[in-house]
């Protein structure tokens, strides 16, 4: 079925749970067909069925950001539905083994991590964020890209040592990549600017979800807040930043 409507479409990775899963049903409940990428289909369609209960146009499609075959299957698929995506927020992640709670172990200390599970980080919030852009932005003039970052990945914030990250466990894998995620956003900012595609990446703050045995203090609903803004700025908003819910923050 061919649907080419002026309807505007998101695509979320990683939308099964989580802050991504608060950021498809808030995109849905704001009138934007929704299309919710999981690795595993069956947790996408559940979510998908969740955001179409509450009144939402949402659609699950099987998107690993690290299996090009899915990657590119679920842009062909998205193409011949729509024609075009208006919005794309790249938001699956993992934090790679390592301290989820005070009791772990923590092993992402740079002298001694694995570099098998670095390079895992790195496959999911990097490489395959290239991927899924590359992949899913061929024709969609005017879009916006959302990178979900994290105050971690900020090098200012976390290089100084009387600051409030002082406390973060220096990271060889999850923080580093959400620093080349950051030079990322700015590297496709700069080159889509020309086609007034906006990009920017997002820190959705400390939120209570499975990546962190639910310790963080905000709901997914408010870690999503920043992400939905970013996806539905005007064409006179802001490109190659990095924003949380409290304003710009710095690299
Ligand atoms: P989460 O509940 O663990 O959700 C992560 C989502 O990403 C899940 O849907 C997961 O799918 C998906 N995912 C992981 N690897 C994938 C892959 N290869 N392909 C496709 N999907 C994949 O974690 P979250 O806290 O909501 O995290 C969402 C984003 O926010 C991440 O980028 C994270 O780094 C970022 N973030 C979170 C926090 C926080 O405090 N929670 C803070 C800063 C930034 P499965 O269900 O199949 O595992």
């Amino acid at each position: 079925m061919n649907e080419h409507t002026t309807q505007k479409v998101a695509m979320v990775t990683g939308a099964n749970k989580g802050i991504g899963r608060a950021i498809a049903e808030r995109l849905a409940a704001m009138g934007i067909t929704v299309v919710i990428g999981a690795r595993d289909p069956r947790r996408g369609q559940e979510a998908a069925a969740a955001v179409r209960a509450a009144g939402g146009d949402a659609h699950a499609v099987a998107l690993d950001v690290t299996d090009l075959t899915t990657v590119q299957e679920a842009a062909r698929w998205v193409e011949e539905r729509w024609g075009r995506l208006d919005v794309l927020v790249n938001n699956a992640g993992i934090t790679g083994s390592g301290k989820v709670s005070p009791e772990d172990a923590y092993d992402q200390v740079p002298s001694s991590v694995d570099l098998d599970m670095v390079r895992a980080v790195f496959e999911t919030n990097v490489f395959g964020v290239i991927a899924v852009i590359n992949a899913l932005l061929r024709r969609s003039p005017a879009a916006r890209i959302v990178n979900v970052s994290s105050h971690a990945g900020s090098l200012t914030l976390t290089s100084d040592p009387d600051g409030p990250f002082a406390a973060l466990l220096p990271s060889a894998a999850y923080t580093p990549s959400k620093s080349a995620l950051n030079a990322l956003t700015v590297q496709y900012a700069n080159e889509l600017r020309k086609d007034g595609i906006l990009v920017n990446a997002a820190a959705p703050g400390f939120v209570a979800t499975d990546s962190n045995n639910h310790s963080g203090y905000l709901t997914p609903a408010q870690g999503a807040a920043v992400v939905v803004r970013l996806a539905t700025l005007g064409t006179d908003g802001p490109t190659a930043g990095f924003f949380s819910e409290d304003g710009l923050l710095p690299w």
